[in-house]
């Protein structure tokens, strides 16, 4: 089957009749006389054969199937080269189809966009369940006892004050740059109490919280922290196992105590004539004075601390401390209100104390079968045991 169907008008003269079937005279699907020759034969100028052609005759090439309805696509032609760049392709839409399918691309395109749509909604939602399920974690932890009574101080001022402009101006002091603010706000950030909500670029947006929080925090600030950290080290009088250490107790404060890091502490301790140590821990008069950074990645609260307590050996008199000197704790350590803690002290040639304190629920408990066993009492049971008895 032929690709092309020519028109030809039937009202022509026999001349231009012939000239025309001449001119559209189609032989193994082309063309079999060119325009040129025609020209020469019938002493035509260009112009007038176009407007010959134009007026009684065209030449439909079809160029394969709609793939929509499979009608056939034809594309009309006034003279031989309107065919030059059209191809034969199987991929054809007709004009109807086309229609068709816009208004179809429209609708899968509103469908999409409906749909993204409903996604961001349901992220947004997500992310605020979440938000809601995090602020429940803070709650049920009561995540607030873990800051210092400045720290909550500042975390009410914010709550109080609500919105960005109102936070730098009265909590910020109109700096919003202020470093030592910053370092509260990103401690309580850290804890979950204060979420702030950020531009791509890191820009603030706002400052989020849960409303309840205000009530708790001002319920909770009849707890006051401690000047300092007094504690008397008992000395053990009969060393189960040679690591057992010489100084042992659990404690418990009435106030919180926070070892900032980084901060130079001073110790003093006094031995007194049942050698036992009265041992103070003084924070430093400026708490904005900090030591060398040692190493600002160490930034996480851990639950015990290790302090180093030189003795003094050339003979102190009698209300000079026996140890004294700074420590610089590494990482924050808060020793919290009514909790149990226990303090564990080694001499080192009657030189060195080292002395650690730890939450008494962090020391792992032995193992159950130890009665069965006859094994010694853990130090764990050993401090419980005599804690239980002295109250
Ligand atoms: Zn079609």
């Amino acid at each position: 089957m032929t690709a092309y169907q020519t028109y030809i008008s039937e009202e022509l003269d026999e001349a231009t009749k012939n000239l025309l079937e001449e001119y559209w005279h189609i032989e193994n699907d082309k063309f079999s006389n060119r325009a040129k020759d025609i020209l020469v034969k019938y002493c035509l100028t260009k112009g007038s054969l176009i407007k010959i052609l134009r007026e009684n005759s065209y030449c439909d090439k079809i160029v394969g199937k709609c793939v929509g309805c499979g009608v056939e696509i034809k594309v009309r032609g006034y003279s031989q080269g309107a065919f030059d760049y059209v191809h034969s392709r199987s991929n054809r839409i007709c004009e109807d189809c086309d229609k068709k399918f816009e208004r179809k691309r429209i609708e899968e395109k509103k469908l999409r966009d409906e749909e993204s749509k409903l996604k961001i909604e349901d992220e947004k939602l997500k992310a605020e369940n979440e938000k809601r399920l995090n602020f429940e974690k803070v709650f049920s932890d009561k995540r607030w006892f873990e800051l210092m009574e400045y720290e909550r101080d500042i975390l009410l001022k914010i709550i109080e004050n609500r919105t960005k402009e109102k936070i730098y101006k009265n909590v910020f002091n109109g700096d919003p740059y202020n470093r030592s603010i910053w370092e509260v706000v990103n401690r309580i950030v850290k804890l979950g109490l204060l979420k702030i909500q950020r531009t791509g670029s890191g820009s603030i947006i706002k400052f989020e919280f849960d409303e309840k929080l205000e009530t708790e925090i001002k319920s909770f600030k009849g707890i006051k922290e401690l000047p300092y950290f007094q504690q008397h080290l008992k000395k053990t009088s009969q060393k189960p196992t040679q690591n057992y250490p010489d100084y042992t107790g659990i404690f418990t404060l009435e106030n919180d105590f926070l070892f900032q890091k980084l901060l130079k502490y001073e110790y003093s301790g006094w031995i007194k004539f049942d050698d036992s140590i009265n041992l103070k821990l003084s924070p430093p008069k400026d708490k904005n004075i900090k030591a060398l950074n040692i190493d600002d990645s160490m930034n996480n609260v851990l639950s015990y601390l290790h302090i180093q307590l030189e003795k003094i050996t050339n003979n102190p008199s009698y209300n000079q401390p026996h140890f004294s000197g700074t420590f610089v704790p590494t990482n924050d350590v808060i020793l919290k209100a009514k909790e149990k803690y226990v303090y564990s002290g080694w001499l080192h040639f009657d030189e060195l104390l080292r002395l650690k304190i730890t939450p008494l629920k962090d020391i792992p408990k032995r193992d159950r079968t130890s009665d069965v066993k006859r094994e010694p009492k853990s130090i764990r049971e050993i401090l419980l045991e005599s804690f239980q008895t002295k109250k």
